[in-house]
Protein backbone atom coordinates (compact mmCIF):
# COMPACT_ATOMS: atom_id res chain seq x y z
CA UNK A 1 0.00 0.00 0.00
CA UNK A 2 1.25 3.76 -0.61
CA UNK A 3 1.28 6.02 1.92
CA UNK A 4 2.09 9.58 2.08
CA UNK A 5 4.35 11.35 4.66
CA UNK A 6 3.18 14.15 6.65
CA UNK A 7 6.65 16.06 6.82
CA UNK A 8 9.32 17.68 4.96
CA UNK A 9 11.66 16.99 7.08
CA UNK A 10 14.39 15.49 5.16
CA UNK A 11 15.93 13.48 7.77
CA UNK A 12 12.76 12.25 9.28
CA UNK A 13 11.66 11.27 5.66
CA UNK A 14 15.35 9.44 5.17
CA UNK A 15 14.86 7.48 8.56
CA UNK A 16 11.49 6.71 7.96
CA UNK A 17 11.73 5.27 4.62
CA UNK A 18 14.95 3.02 6.10
CA UNK A 19 12.80 1.86 8.87
CA UNK A 20 9.57 0.80 6.73
CA UNK A 21 11.45 -0.29 3.63
CA UNK A 22 9.55 -3.13 2.29
CA UNK A 23 6.72 -2.68 4.91
CA UNK A 24 5.28 0.63 2.86
CA UNK A 25 5.68 2.15 -0.24
CA UNK A 26 6.24 5.32 0.68
CA UNK A 27 5.94 9.18 -0.85
CA UNK A 28 6.50 12.77 0.34
CA UNK A 29 4.63 15.44 0.42
CA UNK A 30 6.80 17.13 -2.13
CA UNK A 31 6.77 14.30 -4.16
CA UNK A 32 2.96 14.56 -4.65
CA UNK A 33 3.46 18.71 -5.16
CA UNK A 34 1.55 19.53 -1.89
CA UNK A 35 3.21 22.15 0.06
CA UNK A 36 0.88 22.82 3.29
CA UNK A 37 1.63 23.39 6.59
CA UNK A 38 -0.62 21.97 9.35
CA UNK A 39 -1.65 23.99 12.82
CA UNK A 40 -0.38 21.84 16.00
CA UNK A 41 -3.60 22.71 17.97
CA UNK A 42 -3.74 19.76 20.13
CA UNK A 43 -2.48 19.68 24.10
CA UNK A 44 -0.75 16.23 23.69
CA UNK A 45 1.83 14.18 20.87
CA UNK A 46 -0.95 11.81 20.15
CA UNK A 47 -3.45 14.59 18.94
CA UNK A 48 -0.94 16.58 17.25
CA UNK A 49 0.28 13.50 15.04
CA UNK A 50 -3.26 12.51 14.72
CA UNK A 51 -4.39 16.21 13.40
CA UNK A 52 -1.46 16.37 10.33
CA UNK A 53 -2.11 12.63 9.58
CA UNK A 54 -6.07 13.32 9.05
CA UNK A 55 -5.47 16.53 7.38
CA UNK A 56 -2.95 15.06 5.05
CA UNK A 57 -4.99 11.61 4.24
CA UNK A 58 -7.89 13.97 3.31
CA UNK A 59 -6.02 16.36 1.34
CA UNK A 60 -4.03 13.19 -0.67
CA UNK A 61 -6.77 10.35 -0.28
CA UNK A 62 -3.88 8.26 0.75
CA UNK A 63 -3.63 6.47 3.74
CA UNK A 64 -0.91 9.33 6.07
CA UNK A 65 1.86 8.91 8.29
CA UNK A 66 2.64 11.58 10.80
CA UNK A 67 4.74 12.18 13.92
CA UNK A 68 5.09 14.73 16.65
CA UNK A 69 8.00 15.05 19.37
CA UNK A 70 9.01 16.76 22.16
CA UNK A 71 11.24 16.38 25.30
CA UNK A 72 9.44 15.78 28.69
CA UNK A 73 12.08 16.85 31.50
CA UNK A 74 10.60 15.28 35.18
CA UNK A 75 11.43 18.36 37.47
CA UNK A 76 9.28 20.66 35.32
CA UNK A 77 6.17 18.20 35.28
CA UNK A 78 6.75 17.59 31.41
CA UNK A 79 7.41 20.85 30.16
CA UNK A 80 8.20 21.64 27.42
CA UNK A 81 6.61 18.37 26.49
CA UNK A 82 4.32 19.40 23.33
CA UNK A 83 6.09 22.99 23.28
CA UNK A 84 9.24 21.52 22.53
CA UNK A 85 9.53 23.67 19.44
CA UNK A 86 8.44 26.80 21.09
CA UNK A 87 9.45 26.68 24.80
CA UNK A 88 11.07 30.11 24.87
CA UNK A 89 8.20 31.56 22.68
CA UNK A 90 9.30 31.21 18.74
CA UNK A 91 8.72 28.79 16.46
CA UNK A 92 11.78 26.27 16.09
CA UNK A 93 14.67 28.82 18.05
CA UNK A 94 16.77 25.82 19.08
CA UNK A 95 19.38 27.69 20.81
CA UNK A 96 16.48 29.75 23.02
CA UNK A 97 14.75 26.97 23.91
CA UNK A 98 18.14 25.17 25.18
CA UNK A 99 19.20 28.42 27.54
CA UNK A 100 15.52 28.23 28.97
CA UNK A 101 15.64 24.84 29.84
CA UNK A 102 19.26 25.68 31.41
CA UNK A 103 17.84 28.19 33.33
CA UNK A 104 15.13 26.50 34.66
CA UNK A 105 17.21 23.88 35.92
CA UNK A 106 19.50 25.91 37.11
CA UNK A 107 20.80 24.62 40.69
CA UNK A 108 19.28 21.50 40.18
CA UNK A 109 21.25 18.42 40.81
CA UNK A 110 22.04 15.90 38.96
CA UNK A 111 19.13 12.63 40.03
CA UNK A 112 16.83 15.54 39.47
CA UNK A 113 17.47 15.97 35.94
CA UNK A 114 15.67 12.93 34.36
CA UNK A 115 13.93 13.05 30.96
CA UNK A 116 12.76 11.38 28.44
CA UNK A 117 12.13 12.21 24.56
CA UNK A 118 8.66 11.10 23.41
CA UNK A 119 7.41 10.48 19.60
CA UNK A 120 3.60 9.53 18.95
CA UNK A 121 3.37 8.28 15.43
CA UNK A 122 -0.23 8.45 13.38
CA UNK A 123 -0.98 6.27 10.53
CA UNK A 124 -4.72 7.44 9.37
CA UNK A 125 -6.46 5.77 6.54
CA UNK A 126 -9.07 6.94 4.10
CA UNK A 127 -11.74 5.43 5.80
CA UNK A 128 -10.86 7.05 8.57
CA UNK A 129 -9.31 4.10 10.77
CA UNK A 130 -6.17 5.24 12.22
CA UNK A 131 -3.23 3.35 14.05
CA UNK A 132 -0.87 5.40 16.30
CA UNK A 133 2.59 4.01 18.27
CA UNK A 134 4.61 5.37 20.84
CA UNK A 135 8.73 5.54 21.19
CA UNK A 136 10.44 6.94 24.53
CA UNK A 137 14.15 7.11 25.10
CA UNK A 138 15.75 7.98 28.40
CA UNK A 139 18.07 10.23 29.90
CA UNK A 140 19.81 13.17 31.84
CA UNK A 141 19.90 16.87 31.13
CA UNK A 142 22.98 18.17 31.51
CA UNK A 143 24.52 21.32 32.91
CA UNK A 144 26.10 22.41 29.50
CA UNK A 145 26.12 21.86 26.13
CA UNK A 146 27.93 18.83 24.96
CA UNK A 147 28.65 17.78 21.43
CA UNK A 148 27.66 19.50 18.16
CA UNK A 149 25.79 17.03 16.33
CA UNK A 150 21.65 16.70 16.03
CA UNK A 151 19.02 19.38 16.55
CA UNK A 152 17.17 20.85 19.26
CA UNK A 153 17.54 19.37 22.58
CA UNK A 154 20.50 17.16 21.64
CA UNK A 155 23.57 18.14 23.55
CA UNK A 156 21.61 18.33 26.36
CA UNK A 157 20.15 15.49 26.57
CA UNK A 158 22.96 12.72 28.15
CA UNK A 159 21.45 8.85 26.86
CA UNK A 160 20.86 6.49 29.62
CA UNK A 161 21.57 4.01 27.01
CA UNK A 162 24.42 5.35 25.20
CA UNK A 163 26.09 7.17 28.32
CA UNK A 164 26.86 10.16 25.87
CA UNK A 165 24.64 13.44 25.13
CA UNK A 166 22.94 12.82 21.57
CA UNK A 167 25.05 15.82 20.52
CA UNK A 168 28.19 13.59 20.73
CA UNK A 169 26.73 10.77 19.42
CA UNK A 170 26.63 9.88 15.82
CA UNK A 171 23.25 9.73 13.51
CA UNK A 172 23.68 5.47 14.02
CA UNK A 173 24.02 5.43 17.29
CA UNK A 174 21.22 8.28 17.95
CA UNK A 175 18.90 6.28 15.59
CA UNK A 176 19.89 2.43 17.19
CA UNK A 177 17.75 4.25 20.76
CA UNK A 178 16.16 7.42 20.08
CA UNK A 179 12.36 7.67 20.44
CA UNK A 180 11.67 8.00 16.43
CA UNK A 181 13.18 4.75 15.72
CA UNK A 182 11.33 3.00 18.45
CA UNK A 183 7.55 4.57 17.62
CA UNK A 184 8.92 3.80 13.66
CA UNK A 185 9.95 0.01 14.54
CA UNK A 186 7.02 -0.72 16.49
CA UNK A 187 4.72 0.71 13.51
CA UNK A 188 6.39 -1.19 10.51
CA UNK A 189 5.06 -4.38 12.85
CA UNK A 190 2.10 -2.99 12.70
CA UNK A 191 1.56 -1.92 8.97
P1 LIG B 1 9.06 17.40 16.12
O1 LIG B 1 7.64 17.13 16.51
O2 LIG B 1 9.81 16.17 15.73
O3 LIG B 1 9.17 18.51 15.09
O4 LIG B 1 9.81 17.94 17.43
C1 LIG B 1 9.39 19.09 18.13
C2 LIG B 1 10.54 19.64 18.94
O5 LIG B 1 10.94 18.70 19.95
C3 LIG B 1 11.81 19.94 18.16
O6 LIG B 1 11.77 21.23 17.59
C4 LIG B 1 12.88 19.82 19.22
O7 LIG B 1 12.93 21.00 19.99
C5 LIG B 1 12.35 18.71 20.11
N1 LIG B 1 12.85 17.39 19.66
C6 LIG B 1 12.12 16.38 19.12
N2 LIG B 1 12.90 15.33 18.80
C7 LIG B 1 14.15 15.70 19.15
C8 LIG B 1 15.42 15.03 19.06
O8 LIG B 1 15.57 13.90 18.58
N3 LIG B 1 16.48 15.73 19.53
C9 LIG B 1 16.39 16.98 20.05
N4 LIG B 1 15.26 17.64 20.13
C10 LIG B 1 14.12 17.01 19.70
Amino acid sequence: MKYVLATGNKNKVKEIKEILNGKADVVTMKELGIDVDVEETGTTFAENSLIKARAICSLTGLPAIADDSGLEVDYLNGAPGVYSARFAGLEHDDEANRQKLLRELSGVPDEKRTAHFVTVISVCYPDGNFIQTEGKTYGKITHEYRGEGGFGYDCLFLSDDLGVTFGEATPEQKNSVSHRSRALKELAKRI
